[in-house]
């Protein structure tokens, strides 16, 4: 596998994309935005026209776009990677969208021949910068082996947890303990402010502790000096917590936890952050206790 298609270049797409690059791989890029194909041209790919020339042109097609219907659309709408379909090519959606719909468009993609991995990826930004996300995979054991250096070159954990749809099943579960974990650092650091302690000191004296965890290291320095630039915006939160309440409400799986902050997401969108970072999960608290958060 030489070239590989990469098709949504935004917070995650651009640095992942560029990953690929390093690796060696030969990258075609498609976005709708023009600059933002300009950019990864500048670093070495070559630019796609639309989603069908990417996938004409590539051995494996990635797409990372925001949501169920985007997906559906790149992969089987108008000049879409299904218009591209040749005997070769293995589709890879990285985007984290319904397991229902998943297995849907793998089946639309299986009639031209085209094999598909659903594999969803946790590790933000920072992650995708790194090139250290950890990546959840679903999907034929040998679509997996076939695809796994490319993978390898955007995650340094990469797990086949079993078939089509299983990927984006394990991704929200993710996002379920995920969002848990970032609601406990924000109330932790309102209590701390609240009650005067210096809270750069409480983040300190918790990490390396069991509270430690990936969101008080990354998340709660950004609450506290008030960054709330997009890592992962909340509106895309959002939709996640409803693809893990939908498929919970099919299985009678009680969310309670999840269902909350759903709710105070509500609040922060109502805020105006919708286009924030889901750090800002914070302010609705703040709201709450009437105070804000400081280090
Ligand atoms: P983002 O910054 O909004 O990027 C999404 C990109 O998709 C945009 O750049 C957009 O292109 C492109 N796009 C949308 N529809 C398209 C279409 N029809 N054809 C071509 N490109 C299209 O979102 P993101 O944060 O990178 O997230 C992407 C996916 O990864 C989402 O499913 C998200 O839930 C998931 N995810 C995100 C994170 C994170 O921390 N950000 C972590 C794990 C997983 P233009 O900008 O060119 O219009």
């Amino acid at each position: 596998m030489k070239t590989v298609g990469f098709i949504g270049l935004g917070i995650m797409g651009r640095p992942m994309a560029r990953n690929l690059l390093k690796a060696g791989f030969a990258v075609v890029v498609h976005s709708r935005t023009g600059s933002k194909v300009d950019d990864l041209v500048g670093d070495g790919a070559t630019a796609g026209g639309s989603p069908r020339d990417v996938a004409a042109r590539s051995e494996v097609v990635i797409t990372m776009v925001p949501d169920t219907p985007d997906v559906r659309q790149v992969m089987l709408g108008p000049a879409g990677v299904i218009e591209g379909a040749h005997e070769n090519l293995v589709a890879v959606d990285m985007s984290t969208i319904s397991p229902a719909a998943t297995r849907e468009i793998a089946a639309a993609l299986a009639e031209r021949g085209v094999r598909m991995l659903d594999a969803p990826v946790s590790g933000g930004e920072i992650g995708a910068i790194k090139g250290t996300l950890s990546i959840m995979v679903g999907g034929a054991a040998e679509v997996f082996e076939q695809c796994r250096p490319v993978l390898a070159a955007m995650g340094d954990k990469i797990t086949h947890v079993g078939p089509q749809g299983h990927g984006q099943i394990t991704k929200l579960c993710n996002q379920v303990a995920g969002v848990l974990s970032l609601q406990a650092v924000a109330e932790a650091l309102v209590l701390a402010s609240k009650a005067g302690v210096d809270a750069n000191k409480v983040i300190e004296a918790l990490s390396g502790g069991a509270a430690d965890s990936w969101n008080l290291r990354n998340q709660g320095p950004k609450m506290l000096k008030r960054d709330f630039a997009p890592g992962f915006f909340v509106h895309l939160q959002q939709k996640d917590l409803r693809l893990a309440m939908e498929l919970a409400s099919q299985l009678n799986v009680p969310l309670p936890g999840a269902a909350l902050i759903h709710q105070l997401f509500n609040a922060v969108e109502a805020l105006g952050g919708r286009e924030l970072g889901v750090q800002a999960l914070v302010q609705a608290l703040e709201q709450l206790a009437a105070m804000k958060v400081s280090g």
